[in-house]
């Protein structure tokens, strides 16, 4: 299902998974028809369902304010973060990487629940203001009752720790600030999190058989509780399968894997004379072009394919390049991380190493795939 992009906040794109509108509905439904008409009963029918859209809608309002408080801590710290997404489970911002500090990472996931307890106590504020009449409560104080209770909640929910929700982020980031060790923290923090997530699991399933376990009932509720019990054990593998495979990059440099030597060709060669060089041998190769000596970009075969063949003879190398301004150059030591980060951020296959400025060697995507596929962290590609 693709996401509808309704708007922009803060320069962050603002999406819509199809699946929230189900969420959506549903919460109106049952507000409308079964919570409000049991609080607020001598009012009309009209009268539910215009609380339960105001209530629906704020109460929604209040994820992308929680999600873009996860995103503005994010971007402080110059993370860049491609959209904030609501979806059937609530919000999520795409936060491109994590921090590189447990202090920076603590900031960034206490921002969102402290910013629902902190909308909670707004509500709840507002509901004693408005009359705080818990014996004949008007539409106006439940409404604002409703958002202060789903504010705390949601705010309280997120703080447990469970990684890879807010909480268990904090939990981690603890551990790396005590232990040192990054990898340790995500593996301790992801083991915690599937044990909240087979709990949640577990006690979802005796709620749908049926038996009172106060946090959910019924079908529905036992159900509710296994679907976010699932979503959580997922995030929580995906985070170790993650941290396997920057562990095991981060046992190799750049320098390891590189192509040395690569070979040079100056600014007007032609798109011909170099499909038919060194890339017919080997396609894995890409071209140095240089321009006077120094290194002006890179042409690989990914940039031969998009020259029709017709204009083989008249393209030139300078024409057809990935100019040195749009590279970002690996160091001979730096992680193959950092290199196949780089090289994703900016969708090219190959990349120059550097040493002192200068241009010793290329780095292709494949070959870092390759030590994965090795290890047997990827399968086929
Ligand atoms: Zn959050």
């Amino acid at each position: 299902m693709r996401n509808v992009r309704v708007g922009t906040l803060a320069g962050i794109p603002l999406y819509i998974n199809p699946s929230w509108f189900l969420v959506f509905g549903l919460t109106v439904w049952l507000l409308a028809f079964r919570i409000f008409p049991e609080i607020v009963d001598g009012a009309p029918r009209r009268t539910h369902v215009a609380m339960a859209l105001v209530s629906a809608l704020v109460f929604f309002a209040s994820i992308v304010l929680h999600e873009l408080a996860h995103s503005l801590v994010a971007k402080a710290y110059k993370i860049p973060v491609r959209s904030i997404t609501l979806f059937i489970f609530g919000g999520v911002a795409h936060i491109t990487r994590e921090a590189s500090r447990p202090a920076a990472e603590i900031l960034m996931a206490a921002a969102g629940p402290l910013t629902s307890l902190v909308l909670g106590a707004v509500f709840l504020g507002a509901w004693a203001i408005a009359g705080a009449d818990l014996n004949q409560p008007s539409a106006l104080d439940t409404t604002l009752f409703w958002l202060a209770w789903m504010n705390i909640l949601l705010g309280l929910f997120n703080l447990l720790p469970a990684f890879p929700m807010d909480g268990g982020r904090v939990f981690r980031s603890l551990i790396w600030l005590v232990t040192g060790s990054y990898d340790r923290a995500t593996r301790i923090a992801a083991w915690t999190g599937r044990g909240f997530a087979w709990t949640l699991i577990g006690l979802g399933a005796l709620a749908a058989l049926g038996y009172d376990i106060q946090i959910a009932a019924g079908a529905f509720g036992g159900l509710w509780l296994i679907f976010i019990g699932l979503f959580l054990e997922s995030g929580a593998r995906q985070s170790l399968v993650q941290q396997k495979l920057v562990h095991e990059l981060g046992r190799h440099r750049v320098s390891d894997l590189m192509v040395a030597d690569p070979p040079v060709v100056g600014l007007d060669v032609s798109v011909a004379t170099m499909a038919r060089g060194v890339l017919e041998l080997n396609p894995r190769v890409a071209y140095c072009v240089e321009d006077a000596g120094a290194f002006a970009g890179i042409v690989g075969a990914d940039q031969l394919r998009a020259v029709p063949e017709l204009l083989w003879d008249r393209k030139t190398a300078g024409e057809t390049m990935v100019p040195r301004n749009r590279l970002r150059p690996a160091e001979l030591d730096a992680s193959l991380t950092d290199a196949l980060l780089a090289m994703e951020e900016l969708d090219l296959v190959h990349m120059p190493v550097v040493r002192e400025g200068r241009v010793v060697g290329l780095i292709a995507r494949d070959r870092i795939v390759g030590v994965l596929r090795q290890a047997g962290l990827v399968q086929g590609m």
